[in-house]
């Protein structure tokens, strides 16, 4: 997948997501990344949260609008990346599963987690641009 998400000076927040293509696609299989609330979701009010990986364990914890939901109540954008994956991994083996997620909020604070290690991002911010490793549940 790639995720999106945008804030502009008004504080506006828009995202988008691609899926990977090939990867996971049985015949007939719709993945997380069109389902609004799971692969991508935005509330203005609030923030914006974007998925990653194994669609299926991201669509069943409604994860981006988890995410949203969990800064609605008051978590920073890390807190609730955080909160969504540790969700999955309670409930799944997840020794060999990525999920991944980006969020921000209203106030422009951003945040990322994700299962396994590696997961990348990139951030753009008054015209800078830095590539970070997102914080990982396995080292
Ligand atoms: N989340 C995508 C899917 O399950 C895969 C990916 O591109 O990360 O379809």
């Amino acid at each position: 997948t790639i995720g999106m998400l945008a804030i502009d000076k008004a504080g506006n927040i828009s995202g988008a997501c691609t899926t990977s293509g090939l990867a996971f696609k049985m015949n007939g299989r719709v993945g997380d990344s069109p389902i609004i609330g799971a692969g991508l979701f935005v509330d203005n009010e609030i923030g914006g949260a974007c998925a990653t990986g194994l669609g299926e364990l991201v669509m069943r914890t409604c994860g981006s609008f988890l995410v949203v939901e969990l800064m609605r109540q008051g978590r920073t954008p890390q807190q609730a990346c955080e909160e969504a994956a540790l969700r999955i991994v309670k409930k799944q083996d997840y020794k060999d599963i990525q999920v991944g997620f980006i969020a921000v909020n209203k106030q422009g604070e951003t945040g990322a987690y994700s299962i396994q290690p590696g997961f990348n991002y990139t951030l753009t911010q008054n015209g800078q641009t830095q590539v970070t490793d997102a914080r990982s549940y396995l080292k």
